[in-house]
């Protein structure tokens, strides 16, 4: 047996642990400080399910446990219940999609990993840095080569092609951890450039519902020519509070082909529709979200449902502006928090991103996430989110003022 070496490439992931050891040590070091460090860290939500959600999930557990509404094995792709409910939820947005190009999963995560399946060892992957880890290390995984995009300030955190070539094109927005959000007119030189390169775009939309603003895309199929070049990752984890219940959805258009490779040599020709591809892949190796997770999912796309979740979507942006609003006062850049969940920072009097986190853990018992574990160019900056208590944000933000305007407003 040979062991899949490429796994030896990817790096260890120290960051969470590395975090909670110092957040650890501070605390026995400082015991009479301990229950006074506030996490901005996470990037988990505390708001538990809408009450329309769990309704539906009690009612589908006491489905099945009667015989005559028990359900067994469900299709692997999702029910229809679901899927067409996702079809009218991307009406509303002007998008027409089929319930066939639906597929329901148990969240972004393990279909942005499992669908590198269908692709080949040989493409190169183009993915921007600093990075959501799992595009980076599912790739790596798989040994291909990756070439790393700059999202610095100086493109607003959303890169546009480059010169290269790449067959496949990691895109994410709005994004982790940066809050960046691309505009149509970035999206578009990205399915351009994918069009021309017959590339493919995975774009992963997990916090599309963080969106505020106007005539900013919550969807790549907002683009013309997408559903050619386009799969869209999408999440409940974030928008409607699955993170632990597990449930998400993928978009694999039925006009996204490929070209058949001359050297196979097989027989037939036309070319190789991915649909299909992700149907036989999932069916073969997935088998299905439970039906009362679904049938929770299916409640998140009421009018009622959209309303809750909106509740609670409202709570963490209302903290992401108290943040935003204690960076503008304080000045000290950033991106996002309008449009995302998430507060990129840059770290004041040019210290690391360790060294930041240490100085806010020290002197105002906070803790974030330094930006160098999302790559390098994360070095320098540090990621707040919104996904706290609204009491504990507004304290939190309220030493950072102390701190850094000097005052003595503690
Ligand atoms: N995509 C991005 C960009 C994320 O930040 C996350 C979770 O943090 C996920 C996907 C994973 O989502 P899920 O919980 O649906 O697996």
């Amino acid at each position: 047996m040979k062991a899949n070496e490429n796994y030896l490439n990817v790096k260890e992931s120290y960051l969470f642990s590395d975090i909670a050891k110092r957040v650890n040590n501070f605390m026995e070091e400082n015991p009479d400080k301990k229950d006074k460090v506030i996490r901005l860290g996470i990037g988990d939500v505390t708001l538990p399910l809408a009450p329309v959600v769990v309704e539906a999930m009690t009612k589908a557990v006491a489905e099945m446990g009667v015989k005559e509404t028990f359900r067994g094995y469900g299709p692997e792709q999702g029910y229809d219940f679901l899927r067409n409910k996702i079809v009218e939820y991307y009406k509303k947005n002007i998008i027409s999609i089929e319930a066939d190009e639906v597929f329901i999963s148990d969240g972004a995560k393990s279909d942005v990993g499992n669908i590198t399946d269908l692709f080949d060892k040989e493409n190169t992957v183009m993915i921007p840095d600093p990075v959501y880890p799992v595009y980076v290390d599912t790739n790596i995984m798989n040994g291909r080569k990756i070439i790393f995009l700059n999202a610095t300030d100086e493109n607003d955190f959303c890169p546009t092609p480059i010169g290269e070539k790449a067959d496949i094109i990691y895109l994410c927005s709005p994004n982790n951890p940066t809050g960046a959000v691309y505009t149509k007119e970035k999206l578009r030189q990205w399915v351009d450039y994918a069009l021309a390169n017959d590339a493919v775009i995975l774009f992963d939309a997990a916090y599309e519902l963080f969106i505020t603003e106007d005539n900013l895309p919550r969807s790549i199929y907002e683009i013309d020519g997408a559903k050619r070049c386009a799969i869209e990752f999408c999440s409940l984890s974030k928008t409607a509070g699955f993170t632990g219940t597990r449930c998400g959805y993928t978009i694999v258009p039925h006009d996204l082909k490929v070209k058949r490779s001359k050297l196979l040599g097989r027989k037939g020709d036309g070319d190789i529709s991915l649909n299909k591809m992700w149907l036989r892949r999932q069916t073969t190796k997935f088998n299905g979200v439970s039906y009362i997770v679904q049938r929770g999912a299916e409640a998140v796309f009421t009018e009622e449902g959209q309303k809750q979740i909106r509740e609670n979507l409202g709570y963490y942006q209302q903290n992401a502006k108290v943040i935003a609003d204690t960076m503008t006062e304080l000045g000290i850049e950033f991106a996002g928090g309008i449009n995302s969940p998430y507060i990129w920072l840059k770290c004041p009097n040019h210290m690391g991103s360790w060294e930041f986190f240490d100085y806010l853990l020290e002197n105002i018992m906070v803790v974030g996430t330094p930006g160098a574990g999302f790559g390098k160019n994360g070095e320098g900056y540090f990621r707040l989110t919104s996904f706290g208590d609204k009491d504990k944000t507004i304290e939190a933000m309220k030493r950072f003022k102390a701190l850094f305007s000097g005052s003595s407003e503690e």
